[in-house]
């Protein structure tokens, strides 16, 4: 392989670069991982994460395969075994639960710096440069140049763009992409609660978007507040007891009253996709590909189903001796991926309008449907099924 650094450079070492690498590298491809942050991922049991995920068991049992659930396990994450959706009534919500598919749980909640540092414990040595910024980028079929702040230029067969949703590569490649502001931020802090989360993730629709309460593993839950900005600096401004009542009442008190949260962050919301999940001698994975309305907790469950397609097709070509970095390959790729992201993004997208609307006739369908849902042999295990990822 003269001349390459590497089979594959991946940029971008968020939880998507950091599991490519780790699935390229034992699929038995040679690969470098560039990421600007300095540091290496580390995680202290101190220090909580607001910026937290649900991940589904297909996700789990992908991390178990990158040797990366174990170390997970072993830090912090907290599986969960039921869902309560609502929107006005909490005592009717259309309810989940993972005895129903016969499953032991339908996920687990982990925080960004735990399944960052499981990452990277699983990651092989001398891979990755850290503190390294890409400033060029230049690809072409079975040829990927990158230049880094440091003058240093790397070279591959490939590009793997997994920068994140801002992606500076799919800007700089010149790769299009569709998509929206939703003119809304999601508000992210961890609280106590005065009644047990009973191993349940919480969610109601407001008017002005979801509310989600997370299960933790120390028996707190995690906020995800999605809401204009207008509300959202008012949150922001909020002291501590102010914001804690003014969120027991959003909840309805179905965990009774929430009190000590944690410093609250906000993240920006949008609908992201790019026209092309692949160009010659580049490909995009996770956020850079696809960024989803964070409602239904799935865009870092798409991003791993991206590694792991991506990894098998990859690994398909090489195996029956066709170029691995060929279109044809890449493309086999993107339909497959293309496809499942898509159909998630209109749901999201989907849902976010129709909870989001307050027009009479669309509140009468919304509790007609959540009911139904409940009622409906079909409809449920459809759903609980896409929740599983399966
Ligand atoms: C509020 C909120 C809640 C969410 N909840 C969930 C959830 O419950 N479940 C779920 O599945 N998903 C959830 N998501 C989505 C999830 O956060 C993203 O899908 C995931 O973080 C994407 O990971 P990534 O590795 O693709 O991108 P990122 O995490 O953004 O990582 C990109 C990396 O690239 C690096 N980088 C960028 N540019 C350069 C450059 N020029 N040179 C070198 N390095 C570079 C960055 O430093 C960064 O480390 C949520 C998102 C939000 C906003």
């Amino acid at each position: 392989m003269s001349g390459y650094d590497a089979d594959i450079l991946i940029a971008g070492g968020g939880p998507i670069g950091l599991a490519a690498a780790i699935a390229l590298q034992r699929a038995g491809f040679t690969v470098r991982l560039i990421e600007r942050s300095p540091q290496a991922p580390s995680f202290d049991s101190n220090q909580t994460d607001a910026r937290v995920y649900a991940l589904a068991p297909a996700s789990l049992d992908f991390l178990d395969r990158l040797d990366a659930g174990e170390p997970l396990r072993a830090l912090r994450h907290c599986p969960y075994r039921a869902m309560r959706v609502w929107d006005q009534h909490p005592e009717r919500p259309l309810r989940f639960d993972a005895a129903e598919a016969g499953a032991e749980h339908l996920g687990a909640i982990v925080e960004h710096a735990a399944l960052a540092a499981a990452l990277w414990q699983a990651l092989p040595p001398g891979i990755t440069e850290l503190g390294a910024e890409i400033v060029a980028a230049k690809t072409e079929e079975g040829q990927a140049e990158l230049g880094l702040a440091d003058g240093r230029v790397l070279r591959g067969r490939l590009l793997l763009a997994a920068d994140g949703p801002d992606s500076p590569l799919r800007a700089r490649l010149e790769i299009p992409t569709v998509g929206w502001s939703y003119q809304q931020q999601a508000l992210v802090c961890h609280l106590r609660t005065a009644l047990p989360h009973a191993g349940t993730a919480w969610q109601r629709f407001l008017p002005g978007g979801p509310l989600a309460l997370l299960p933790l593993a120390d028996g707190r839950v995690s906020l995800v507040w999605s809401c204009d900005k207008a509300l959202a600096t008012e949150l922001l401004a909020l002291s501590d007891a102010d914001f804690a009542l003014r969120l027991s009442v959003a909840s309805q008190g179905v965990l009774g009253a929430l009190s000590e949260p944690t410093p609250r962050r906000v993240f920006p919301l949008r609908l992201l996709h790019a026209q092309d999940y692949h160009a010659p001698g580049l490909v995009l994975v996770g956020d850079a590909a696809h960024v989803v309305h964070p409602l239904a907790g799935q865009g870092l469950n798409l991003g791993l189903a991206d590694v792991a397609t991506l990894t098998a097709s990859l690994a398909a070509a090489r195996d029956a001796g066709r170029g691995w970095w060929r279109p044809r390959t890449l493309a086999a790729y993107a339909r497959q991926r293309k496809a499942e992201n898509l159909e998630m993004l209109a749901l999201t997208d989907g849902l976010k309008r129709l909870f989001g609307n307050e027009q009479a006739s669309l509140r009468a369908l919304r509790n007609l449907g959540l009911g139904l849902v409940n009622r409906l042999p079909l409809a449920k295990p459809a759903l609980l099924a896409r929740a599983l990822g399966r």
